[in-house]
Formats: structure tokens, sequence, C-alpha cells
């Protein structure tokens, strides 16, 4: 299927009329994800935004419930959302960073309502990517620029319309309020043409990383790995796949609400026990626990790297500590790629 460019606005006004539409919008000098009022507000020649959209699903603060006691007992309001929603223009990345969350809110062990709930109304519509910025490395970890994994639609952009690849019947029930026609074989080559000329520059090689970090919990690299890290935490705000988060009870008097709130583990309170001893009680181990989380647990127990290379933490680190460099320290490799 096909669709201009100069429809888009109209196809995202229609969308509204059923679903709450989230797509890239410009906030200061960045480009971010929020609910659109209008279909005109997209911009969609965009290289990625800021904070991954994973908010969407996870908000960075959530009331959960709220509760008073009065004389009758107590009562509790949940607060599920259950808005049909469309996440539009999401880059394959981070749609592959919903597929592996998912591993986290749904499993054998916990079933996240609140999470669920959105991930199920929630139609996931991703454009490809032309061009790669230099700190993408999603080939690395098993995407691409036009990885369909998880999406819904994908679109294509070749010049002023897109060849949307319908996924699912999500998608395709999406698709019927835009005002499409069908790609001609020419389009399709334009398509095709256009993801073959998609370079991912930058590389890290995760050959055998998994059995070092089996091995190198006590290894002296972390030392000198972690040595830059201010642990400000930008590294794992910005990441499409950190889920780490706090629950707090907000009250006063008999009324209050729990809320949900985006931690992270590069924070000294993160760990801290009670008792006041803290099993992370430096920037090494806290910087260790990162990398560890994302290319060895998470692999042990979902069989996948909590890392979808979208380059968020390289752009966003105040002292340029690099993940790609860091991976290739721990290889002990001079084999970099590193633009
Ligand atoms: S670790 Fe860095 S590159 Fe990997 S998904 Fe998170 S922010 Fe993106
Ligand atoms: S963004 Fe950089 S300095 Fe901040 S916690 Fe992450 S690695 Fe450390």
């Amino acid at each position: 299927m096909i669709i201009t460019k100069q429809d888009i606005p109209n196809f995202l006004d229609s969308l509204k009329n059923n679903y709450q539409v989230f797509a890239p919008v410009k906030q200061d000098n960045y480009t971010m994800f929020k609910a659109i009022t209008s279909g005109s507000d997209a911009i969609l020649d965009y290289s990625n935004s800021k904070i991954p959209p994973k908010g969407i699903l996870f908000p960075q603060t959530e009331e959960l419930f709220s509760y008073k006691v009065d004389k009758q007992g107590a009562h509790l309001e949940e607060k599920i959302d259950s808005e049909q929603k469309v996440i539009f223009g999401i880059r394959p990345c981070d749609a592959k960073s919903i597929a592996l969350l998912d591993n986290v809110f749904n499993n054998d062990k916990y079933e996240d309502p609140y999470y669920l709930t959105r991930r199920e109304n929630t139609v996931l519509v991703g454009i490809g990517c032309n061009q790669p910025q230099s700190t993408c490395f999603c080939t690395s970890v098993e995407g691409g620029p036009f990885d369909t994994t998880n999406l819904d639609l994908l679109l294509v952009d070749i010049g002023d319309k897109y060849v949307v690849e319908v996924l699912t019947d999500k998608g395709k029930k999406v698709l019927t309020s835009a005002a499409c026609s069908d790609a001609s074989e020419a389009d399709k080559q334009a398509a095709a043409k256009t993801k073959e000329s998609a370079t991912v520059v930058s590389k890290v090689n995760l050959d055998g990383l998994k059995q070092k970090l089996d091995s190198n919990f006590y290894d002296e690299i972390w030392d000198s790995i972690s040595e830059k890290c201010i642990g400000c935490a930008a590294c794992t705000y910005s990441c499409p796949t950190c889920h780490c988060f706090d629950i707090v009870d907000e009250a006063k008097d008999c009324d209050g609400c729990r809320v949900r709130n985006w931690d992270s583990c590069m924070f000294p309170e993160f760990t801290i026990h009670g008792s006041g001893h803290n099993p992370r009680p430096s920037g090494k181990e806290r910087f260790r626990n990162r990398v560890m989380h994302k290319f060895k647990y998470f692999i042990d127990v979902n069989n996948a790297t909590a890392c979808v290379g979208c380059g968020r933490c390289i752009q966003n680190c105040p002292v340029n500590l690099d993940i790609r460099e860091v991976l290739a320290d721990i290889q002990g490799s001079e084999a970099r790629s590193v633009s």
C-alpha cells in the first residue's frame, strides 16, 4: 500500500476519532513523543526522539490507585488506563524494546495490569530509518533500520510518499481510515532500494561477550571502565529497555495514593537496605550492574539482550561514556567501529 506524505495529517486526524494518537513533535530543540491535538503537529522526518516512547506504556510517574479510609472502612480506586492508543512514527529499535519490556511486565511470575492493559490497546506504527545515526548499532543486537519486530505497520519513506507494510490485523484496522492506494512495481522497487542503502556504520562485537560477563564479576576492569561515570542516570532514563521503578505511598490523613516512578540502578539509594548496608556502594558496582543487566542477566532470564542499539545512552551521557567502547574494553578488543 501507498500513503502520500501530504495525506498523513488527515490520516492522523481521522485516527484521533478512535484513538489517543502519539507522534514525534518538536519540543524546544528536541523531538519527543507526545499526544497530538492535530495531525499537522507530527514531525516524521526526525532522526530519533530524545527520550524513547516507552513512557506511553510505562509512564515515568503513574498513580496505581488511590485510597480513602472513613467510618465505613477502606476504599480503593484502581487507575487502569484502557484508552485505545496509536504510537505513530516509532523507530524499529524502540518497537523492539517494547517486546523486551513485555518479558518484564508479563511473565510466569508477574502480570502487570497497568502495563498490559495499555500494551494490548496500543497499535505500533513504525517508520524505517533511511539514515541511521552515527551512534546507532541496532544491527549488532539483532535489529535493523527496517526491522519489523513488534510493529503493526511499517512505513518506508520513498520521497513524497510511504510504502506501507501491513504486519498485523491491528495494523490493518488502523489503515482503514487512511487514503491509501496500491503500491506500484516502481514503488516496491524504490522501497527495496531504500532498505538496501540504509547503512548502520557503528558496530559492537557481542561474540563471546556473555561468556566473558559470566566470569568477570570481580575483574579489575570494572574499576577503570566506571571511573568517568558521575552517576547521573541520564543513560538509564533515556534507555528504551530500562525499566527499574520505585513504588511510594503519598498520603495525607486518611487519603492517599500509591505511585510508581521510574528509578535507576545508577543511583546509590536504589539498592540501599533498611540497615544502611548497600550491596552496590560505589559507582563501580552500579555501572557493572547496568552492563551485566543488559548483556548477561537479561539473557539468563529472558534469552535476549536488553539493548536495542538506539545509541541514546551515548548521546546523552555528559561525560561521553560510550557503551560501544565499554563493551570493546570488556572484549579486550581493539576492533571497534566507533564514529
Ligand atoms: S543501552 Fe544505550 S544503546 Fe542500548 S538500548 Fe539502552 S540507551 Fe539504547
Ligand atoms: S549517563 Fe554517563 S555519567 Fe550518567 S550515569 Fe550513565 S554512564 Fe554514568
